[in-house]
């Protein structure tokens, strides 16, 4: 599905593994992803979680994503983008980034 192709998106952990209860990625496609991070083939952080028996889900996706954008992410804090976690953003629409735009921004 095109929605979930160049996107970034954020991976809530149902636990902390060490100071961490996020992942921030981006992906050219998120389902191929996903199912890196499933199998162990992803990130060292998911694949942590896996073999810890610690349930994750991917909790929040932007649109038209990037690399740069994913680093902007990063910089703002993963808790803070949450919606399990943030005190800021809680009940609100998730964020989108429209195409051609380098920063993210609430709609
Ligand atoms: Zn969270």
């Amino acid at each position: 599905m095109d929605e979930y192709r160049n996107v970034c998106y954020l991976i809530h952990f149902d636990e902390p593994i060490g100071n961490a209860q996020h992942y921030l990625g981006y992906a050219s496609d998120l389902s191929v992803r996903i199912s890196q991070h499933r199998s162990g083939h992803g990130a060292r952080l998911t694949g942590r979680a896996n073999f810890l028996g610690i349930g994750w889900r991917v909790v929040r996706v932007w649109r038209n994503g990037s690399p740069a954008i994913e680093r902007r992410l990063k910089s703002m804090g993963a808790a803070d983008l949450c919606p399990h976690c943030s005190r800021y953003i809680r009940n609100l629409p998730p964020v989108t980034v429209e195409k051609g735009q380098g920063q993210p921004s609430l709609t």
